[in-house]
């Protein structure tokens, strides 16, 4: 089956077509944390769901080329700056370290950029999109010094969200503060500097002031990933009106489709509401280590729905991820022992690469996790029992451990170690990467000799340390 996609511009499976098939390189853009407080679990939903398709998409042969900004300037992050007293680049340096902290602990693929919207170069980059949408009548500054984005200039505005612009108007919602604005849905572009904003301001030609939130992305990604992309993502409360707005942004600034496919993960909920800051329904990786769990096991638990179903968070759902992830783990060292054994099965068994339906297939239809696990825990079972009934050999028991090491790529599960890493090495790495934290590299190379004479090797990879025995 060919990898198809649900395209929320389209509403429908699409067949995936990259920009340029030829050179198998697909750039993606995802929507990053906004710095005012710790991620929760609710956006790692997210992230985790970007993560498996970045791993599928390389597991199919694709180069990917990923970007996800750091939202550190907005209202809700100079409100929190203000209220701590606090400049508020001090404010939002917290919690980046935070959520870089959490995604190492769910091993979330680092994306190649990360980059930040108070980036004076992004700044730049915002401030001359903004002037290029002036220029072509599709934005103006209105009374209150502000510049807007005139949607009614950009006939396509709608199109993501299925909208249609008379309802907007008829609703009559006009915030008190929004009156100079020509329509309702204007969206703001530039926002004058006020006393609130206290010394967070940037030149501009419309005077001081700092950018709204959805240029920030039109400007980091077209900046990073030029003027069209293969993949946008983000959670589905992304889809207006900021995704409605990028599009509108970029696309008027460069005339060019911005984005081939649109893919929107559904919420994490809790007791049937979304998990949100606002709600205080909402869980930190902290909050649920706390609790005795692993990022391991949170990982399992936040990937294993498809990526368009509601996920309920519950208690009982990590438990059940412990015990999924106990089978896997009792199934790979059966596996190892048997394929270790001399002594001969029966018959060969169930071949890892005979299966009608693969794990990888599953996930070609848009991801498919749900039928994907299924088909790993049906696939567990029957082999389980051939080993029971020795009718699996050992070259067939190899097989299957190379098969979980491919797909695991995709599902990056951290299992049981053949060779377990002893306490004092873990020690070690964890002191080496605190102190790598505080960058002090004398003190992390000092433990890297010391984790050297215990027989283990370090490395430092995109993803974290790690640990592999010395050869
Ligand atoms: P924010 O920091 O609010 O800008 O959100 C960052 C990302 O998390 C966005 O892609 C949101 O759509 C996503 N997100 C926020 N809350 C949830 C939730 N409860 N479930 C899934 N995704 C979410
Ligand atoms: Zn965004």
């Amino acid at each position: 089956m060919a990898l198809r996609f649900f395209n929320t511009y389209s509403r429908e499976l699409e067949q995936f077509e990259p920009r340029d098939p030829a050179a198998r390189k697909i750039g993606i853009y995802t929507c990053g944390p906004t710095v005012y407080s710790r991620a929760h679990i609710g956006n790692f939903r997210a992230y985790i769901f970007e993560d498996l398709l970045q791993r599928h998409l390389e597991l199919r042969g694709y180069k990917v080329h990923r970007v996800m900004n750091i939202t550190d300037v907005d209202d809700k992050t100079i409100r929190g700056a203000r209220e701590a007293e606090v400049p508020l680049a001090k404010f939002t340096a917290q919690f980046k370290e935070a959520f870089f902290e959490d995604i190492e602990t769910l091993r979330i693929k680092r994306a190649d950029g990360f980059p930040a919207a108070t980036d004076q170069r992004y700044i730049e980059r915002m401030i001359e999109m903004i002037g290029a949408l002036v220029s072509r009548g599709l934005a103006y500054q209105a009374d209150d010094k502000s510049v807007y984005f005139r949607i009614n200039k950009f006939p396509d505005y709608g199109k993501l969200a299925h909208f249609d612009l008379t309802q907007l108007q008829s609703t009559g919602r006009v915030k008190h503060d929004e009156y100079d604005k020509e329509h309702i849905g204007d969206f703001a572009l530039w926002k004058a500097w006020d006393e609130e904003d206290a010394n967070v301001k940037w030149d501009s030609p419309w005077g001081p002031g700092r950018p709204g939130w959805h240029i920030e992305c039109s400007a980091m990604s077209t900046a990073l990933l030029g003027d069209q992309i293969d993949i946008h993502c983000g959670g589905v409360d992304n889809i207006f009106p900021h995704h409605e707005a990028e599009i509108a942004q970029s696309e008027g600034v460069t005339g060019k489709k911005f984005v081939r496919y649109w893919l929107h993960c559904a919420h994490l909920l809790v007791d049937g509401q979304k998990m949100a800051k606002s709600l205080g329904n909402f869980y930190t990786v902290p909050d649920i280590l706390g609790k005795g769990y692993t990022g391991n096991e949170i990982r399992y638990a936040l990937m294993r729905v498809h990526y368009r179903a509601p996920l309920n968070f519950t208690w009982e759902g990590m438990k059940e991820a412990r015990e999924s992830l106990a089978r896997i783990d009792e199934w790979l060292a059966r596996l190892r022992e048997r394929s270790a054994s001399v002594s001969p099965a029966k018959n060969k068994g169930k071949q890892a690469g005979s299966m009608p339906y693969t794990f990888e297939e599953a996930l070609d239809d848009d991801l498919n996790i749900s039928a994907a696990l299924g088909f790993l825990f049906e696939s567990i079972r029957e082999t389980n029992r051939a080993m029971d009934e020795n009718k699996l050999d050992a070259a067939s028991a190899s097989a299957w451990l190379d098969w979980w090491k491919r797909i695991n790529t995709v599902l990056d599960l951290e299992m049981e170690a053949e060779v377990a890493v002893p306490p004092e090495v873990v020690q070690l790495a964890k002191d080496r990467k605190s102190a790598r934290r505080e960058k002090n590299w004398k003190r992390s190379d000092e433990l890297r000799g010391k984790i050297s004479t215990l027989g283990w090797e370090v490395r430092d990879t995109k993803d974290g340390q790690k640990l592999t025995p010395r050869t």
